[in-house]
């Protein structure tokens, strides 16, 4: 079968509500596919007004993050009933920056992940090593623990529906892009945990990202790989230059 092409903008911790509206106008006209998913991940307060600027186009919108309470005292947190109420479907999970400066776990991840399918929200769900993990030769044992701690009790049919991001740490932000060799190794390292997991069905269905310093250039290349669906890309979403990766 072949799976959906996915294009993920990460807009991490920028643009206003006015500027995101701009935004996308602006690339609406460029990001346009019958055949992608072409997926604005946005600051929470962005959300309605990018929901608005999207209205009639091919461009979802998707939320950074998500608590796994359904509601109460969490000051800050939003709930999964807040994003599916305004039209959210997609949200990601376990970006490494989480992880990093938030201390998320796996464990979280996995209730957030859980909590995103009861909802009908699908999550990206984030892994990656540290350069450090990569230099010490760990990195597909340390991504197999992320992936199947995130994975606990998810049913396979739900797990079919899922979309991992594989994000080595030491490509995100930096211009560093992994080799196609390297995010191929590792997108097809999850792909047979989850066949392990699930069998072939699901493995086949599962849709793998690589994200990590994406630029048009680059994207060509790494999207042509056999276990790569996709990417999700941070700085360049915000340019004009994301017109050009949806196109890869
Ligand atoms: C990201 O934050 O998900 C990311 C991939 O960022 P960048 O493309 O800027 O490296």
């Amino acid at each position: 079968m072949s799976r959906r092409i996915v294009a993920a903008g990460n807009w991490k911790m920028n643009k206003t509500p006015a500027e995101a509206r701009e935004l996308i106008a602006e690339l609406t006209p460029l990001v346009k596919s019958d055949e992608k998913d072409v997926i604005f991940c946005v600051p929470a307060i962005d959300i309605v007004p990018a929901l608005e600027a999207a209205d009639g186009t091919n461009i979802k919108i998707g939320a950074q993050n998500m608590y796994f309470e359904e509601s109460g005292a969490y000051t800050g947190e939003i709930s999964p009933q807040m994003l599916t109420d305004v039209g959210v479907e997609y949200v990601i999970l376990g970006h490494s920056e989480r992880r990093g400066y938030f201390h998320e776990t796996n464990e979280d991840i996995n209730r957030k992940a859980l909590k995103a399918f009861e909802h009908g929200i699908t999550p990206i769900i984030c892994c990656g090593e540290s350069l450090e993990q990569r230099e010490q030769g760990i990195t597909i044992d340390w991504i197999r623990q992320q992936i199947k701690v995130a994975f606990q009790n998810v049913s396979a049919e739900d797990a079919s529906k899922a979309i991992v991001a594989y994000e080595p740490i030491w490509a995100i932000g930096t211009g560093k892009t992994a080799t196609t060799e390297q995010a191929q190794e590792v997108c097809g390292a999850i792909r047979a945990l989850i066949k392990e997991l699930y069998g072939d069905s699901v493995a086949e269905e599962i849709r793998i990202l690589y994200g990590g310093s994406v630029n048009a250039k680059t994207a060509p290349d790494l999207f042509a790989q056999p276990d790569i669906d996709g990417g999700l890309v941070g700085g360049a979403s915000l340019k004009a230059e994301f017109g050009d990766i949806v196109k890869a």
